[in-house]
């Protein structure tokens, strides 16, 4: 799967860089180089914890190539030309939904707004802790009803697609952390995404739960891979139970099922 160029060196860097994970679109790759070094993804700066590990991570249309730059302390250079797999998508049409949520009124668009502003911050926050070496396990077992990309008609309108993976189980099923991190945000009552935890997994990597039915959880708490954090509900725009899961990597969508282990 792994397909990398070696393009050019001036002084080759001190300390091997190694890529692993998936170059695919919606993949989650981790890197490791030379402590201290300056990455960049594409000419975008990318953060990395003081051993060496960073995240790069490619969204549901990126493009076929990108480019990495690894500038070390001593001033050695790498670049590689990573190839990423582009992938097909499928359509989802969903019925039944109240229109409100659809098309919301013009009185919802604040809490919207607002909604949007807290997620926001938490996926801007740069945690320089690799929670996320600990791995990915499933949140909730279940049927998949909604997986991630596809183009979304909500009540025969065409929506953004969707950004994660909806698991399909009876509400009140208890819903784990699937991987160390930090509780980066709980709320209530989003407009869309109803009883709403999301957790902070070091370097901009974060997940989001939705549409629970109660959070066992506090901000700014520490949650180890399978502790639990809520249990599946139906609050939010849904049409029935589910869990919705999505990750994050800054404001890139990711496929949450590609990182399990
Ligand atoms: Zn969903």
């Amino acid at each position: 799967m792994a397909a990398c160029l070696i393009l050019m060196s001036g002084a080759a860097v001190a300390e091997p860089l190694t890529l692993a994970g998936d170059f695919t679109q919606g993949g989650l790759v981790v890197g490791s180089a030379g402590p201290g070094s300056r990455i960049s993804l594409d000419g975008r700066s990318v953060p990395m914890t003081p051993d060496g590990k960073f995240l790069i991570g490619f969204g549901r249309d990126a493009a076929k190539q990108s480019t990495l730059t690894v500038t070390d302390v001593q001033g050695g250079v790498e670049t590689r030309l990573l190839n990423v797999e582009p992938r097909t998508y499928k359509v989802q049409r969903i019925d039944g939904l109240p229109s409100r949520k659809v098309t919301p009124k013009p009185e919802d668009l604040a809490r919207i707004k607002f909604d949007n502003a807290g997620i926001g911050k938490a996926r801007a926050s740069i945690l320089v802790k690799a929670h996320f070496s600990s791995g990915f396990v499933w949140p909730v077992k279940g049927p998949i009803s909604g997986v991630y990309g596809s183009q979304r008609i909500l009540n025969g309108k065409p929506k953004n697609p969707h950004n994660g993976t909806d698991i399909a189980a009876v509400e009140g099923t208890p819903i784990v952390a699937p991987a160390d991190g930090v509780v980066a945000l709980v709320v209530e009552d989003m407009f869309y995404t109803g009883m709403t935890v999301m957790l902070d997994h070091g370097l901009g990597l974060t997940s989001v739960y939705a549409h629970m039915s109660e959070i066992q959880v506090d901000e700014g708490a520490v949650v180890k891979k399978g502790e639990a954090i809520g249990r599946v509900g139906k609050t939010g725009r849904v049409t029935g139970a589910h869990l919705h899961w999505g990750v994050t990597l800054g404001r890139t969508h990711l496929d949450p099922e590609l990182l399990l282990d």
